[in-house]
This record gives structure tokens, sequence and C-alpha cells, in this order.
């Protein structure tokens, strides 16, 4: 007997039927006389609308009853799943976030999962009954409800899976695993039998939505066994026991399974930020810290900056990127600090889009941002922003650009499928 979480992405539970199709799967698993968990998402579509619900209502709403909009999605799904296991003659109930609960900070929209209490859900999971529980929710000190930020299903999965010391947390999804880049990008992208769970979690974090960010690193602090694999699959398909998706191991495992390593493992495309340039803003110590702080107060995370030379009389640009869900919060910090910055304009640009080439491969490997610069310029991709660490090198582009720019550096790594 084995304990398995098991995760299921908005596509996935998109409508009854298809919930129906997720239904079997857990049965499946169930049969096999595993323990069960599923964490399930809101309905493809479902959390977008729920948002625009909340712009509409006002644009700079208040992120703690933002989570009480959109943490309503998954509570649907989390009911029909349970009540379509049951017709399939499960034993099966739906925990939600503030049941169990799980515990999170206040940062609203955002939150990070502290503890989850599962001493019931354990005695309930040891006695036959399939677990349902909604992603993306969690619970303050305080009683409110929170969510994690988008794509926050995964981290619950995982968290979950820690919590109750699971054997493996399976993620499905529309896809049947981790490939070198989006694969309803480009055509040629290669599955990945097996990534390492520090490549996933930049590939993640520079905007691979197969998985989130925090998801990944927490797997990684706490060993969570992570399996992504596709949801589409017929009757009969495989089991998830025999590992048909992409796995996520450490170094060392993927050494002893001999995986033949790339310099590059994969590319990935964030359109979620927003660029935002400050002109004329004074070239003096301290200059930046105004611009930044208050930011940071405000919780937004800022990611590439440029500041350029100093030009004449002592002024200068800064730009930098910013989640484009921030944008408006962020305008308004910035407009309020106008004077104690000192800036002439804020320039807004939604239009950028960020590509990154990830791998470890990069530690030991010179070249590998030449590459990228030179296939891109061939192209006439105007590159607006750069940024490096130490496995990653992303640049800011035209969004219209996008697409074309993956394609051309998948080729340029020599990443294609034949
Ligand atoms: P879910 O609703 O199941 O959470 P997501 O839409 O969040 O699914 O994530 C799955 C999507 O991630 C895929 O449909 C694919 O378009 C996208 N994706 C981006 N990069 C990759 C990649 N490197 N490998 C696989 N899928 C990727
Ligand atoms: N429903 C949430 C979202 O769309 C969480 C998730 O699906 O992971 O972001
Ligand atoms: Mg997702």
């Amino acid at each position: 007997m084995a304990r398995i979480v098991m995760k299921f992405g908005g596509t996935s539970m998109a409508g009854t039927e298809r919930i129906r199709r997720v239904a079997q799967i857990v049965k499946r698993q169930a049969e096999r006389g595993d323990e069960v968990a599923v964490v399930v998402s809101a309905m493809a579509g479902e959390t977008d609308r729920l948002v625009n619900f909340c712009r509409e209502a006002n644009p700079l709403y208040d992120p703690a009853e933002y989570d009480v909009v959109v943490a309503s999605g998954e509570q649907v799904t989390s009911g029909l799943l349970a009540i379509t296991l049951q017709a399939l003659g499960c034993k099966a109930r739906s925990w939600l976030g503030w049941q169990l609960p799980i515990h999170t900070d206040n940062a609203h929209a955002k939150a990070r999962i502290g503890t989850i209490d599962s001493e019931e859900l354990l005695a309930s999971m040891a006695g036959g009954t399939i677990a349902v529980i909604p992603g993306f929710q969690g619970l303050t000190d305080d009683n409110r409800i929170t969510t994690l930020g988008r794509g926050g299903s995964d981290t619950s999965a995982v968290a979950v899976a820690a919590a109750v010391k699971a054997d493996r947390c399976d993620i499905y999804t529309d896809v049947d695993g981790v490939y070198t880049t989006d694969p309803r990008i480009v055509s040629r992208a290669r599955k990945l039998k097996a990534v390492t769970y520090e490549e996933m979690l930049e590939l993640a974090s520079v905007g691979s939505k197969v998985l989130q960010t925090r998801s990944v690193g927490l797997a990684m602090k706490e060993g969570v066994r992570v399996q992504v694999l596709s949801s589409f699959i017929d009757e009969n398909a495989p089991s998830a026991d025999t590992i048909p998706g992409t796995m996520i191991v450490t170094d060392e495992e993927l050494e002893n399974a001999q995986v033949e390593r790339q310099l590059i493992t994969g590319i990935a495309a964030d359109k979620n930020e927003a660029k935002i340039t400050l002109t004329r803003v004074p070239d003096r110590p301290g200059a930046v810290s105004h611009i930044f702080a208050p930011l940071a107060e405000s919780n937004i995370n800022v990611d590439m900056i440029i500041q350029n030379v100093g030009r004449d009389k002592g002024e200068t640009d800064v730009t930098f990127t910013v989640p484009q869900a921030d944008l408006a919060r962020a305008t308004d910090v910035l407009q309020n600090q106008r004077e104690a910055i000192g800036y002439n304009r804020l320039i807004p640009d939604t239009k950028v889009a960020k590509i990154s080439v990830v791998g470890v491969g990069m530690k030991s490997h010179a070249g590998v941002a030449s590459t990228m610069f030179t296939a891109l310029a061939e192209r006439k991709i105007n590159i607006q922003a750069i940024s490096t660490s130490e496995i990653k090198v992303s640049v800011l582009i035209d969004e219209d650009e996008t697409e074309l720019a993956v394609r051309v550096l998948h080729t340029a790594y020599g990443l294609d499928a034949d």
C-alpha cells in the first residue's frame, strides 16, 4: 500500500464529463489499495472569470476580499469530484482549505503555506475514504481565507503530500510531462524523462507554468517525489506507478539514471510581466532605494532592473519589470512617491515577454548567452533587458515576437526533436 496525492488542473476539471474521467483515474489508484488524497483546481477559465469580476468592481481591490471571491472556484470542483466519486461507488469527502485547515501567512493573493493539520485527514484516508481537497486555498491565523497565487494548486498538492508523508505526488495536467519548452508553442519540443528540482525550480520561476514555482521549492525542501503526467489517458494507459510522465529528481538520481544531459534543459516564455520606465531619476546615492523600498513594502516583486549610466545633469532612466497583475498597484505606489523619487515620467509597457534559457550545464560552459543574443539578432529580435543567474539567461523582448524567439532558440541550442 502506498499513500498518493493526485492533483488535477483546470483543463482536467473543466465540466462534469471531464470530472468523471478524473474520478475514474482516482478510483483506479484507490483500487490498488492505496490511500488517496486528491487536490483539484477550479474549472479552466473560472479563476480568470472571478479575477475579472474583482477588477471590474475596483481595479485597486482589497486582496483579502479578492481571495474570498477567487477561492470559490475550487470549492465547486472539490464538491463535484466527491459527488462523482461517490457515484462510482467510492467513499469520498471534500475538505475545504479552512476546514483542515491549511494555515498560511496573511499575504493575500499570494499567501505562503505554513502548516497543515492532517490528523483528521489521515484518519479518514486510513478508513478508506478518498480525500478531495480544493487547491489554491488557505486560512490565516485570524480566520481569513487566502489564496496561494496563480497556479497555486500545485503548491497545495505538494504541501498536502509533505503533511501526510505521501510516497508520491502526481500532478496530472493537459500535457504528458515536462518538455524542453511549451509543447503548445514548439511542436518539436521533447519530453524530458526526468528533470532535477533545481532546473525545474528555475524553469518554473521564469514562466514554465506546468508547475508553480513554490510547489517545486517546497518539494525540494521537503523531499516530496513529484511526477508530472497527463490526465487525458485512455482505459489502457499504464498506471502512474510505472512512471509514464516526467519525474522530478535529485542530481544524484539523474546521474544514476544515466539520462544524457544537454547543456540547456529548457526554454520558457513569460508574458505576464510588465515593464516600467521612470525617466530622469536623480543619479545619486539612495535614489534607487526610494523606488524599490516602497514597492517591496507593498509586496510587489521586482524582477529585471536596468539603470542606465547617468546622462547629463545627473539624471538617469530606471527600467524594471513587475508582474502584470501588480502593475496598477505599482503605478499607484510610484505616483504617490513621485516627489520622494523625483522622476519625470512613468512609462508602463505591458507588451513585453521574458524569454529564458535554463540549464545546469551553464555552470561549466561559456557561450550560452552569446548563442542566445546571436540567434535573436539574426531574426532581428530586439533585446530590451537582460538578467542572468548561475543556470539561466533571460531577455525581455516585444511580446509579439515571443513564439518566434522560443522557436529560434530551441533550434539554436539543438533541442528540436527529430
Ligand atoms: P493545469 O491547469 O493542469 O495546472 P497549466 O496550464 O497550469 O495546467 O500547466 C500546463 C501547461 O503548461 C501546458 O498546457 C503547457 O502549455 C504549459 N507549459 C509551459 N511550459 C511547459 C513545459 N516546459 N513543459 C510542459 N508544459 C509546459
Ligand atoms: N485555479 C487557480 C488558478 O487558475 C489555481 C490553480 O489552478 O492552480 O490560478
Ligand atoms: Mg497550473
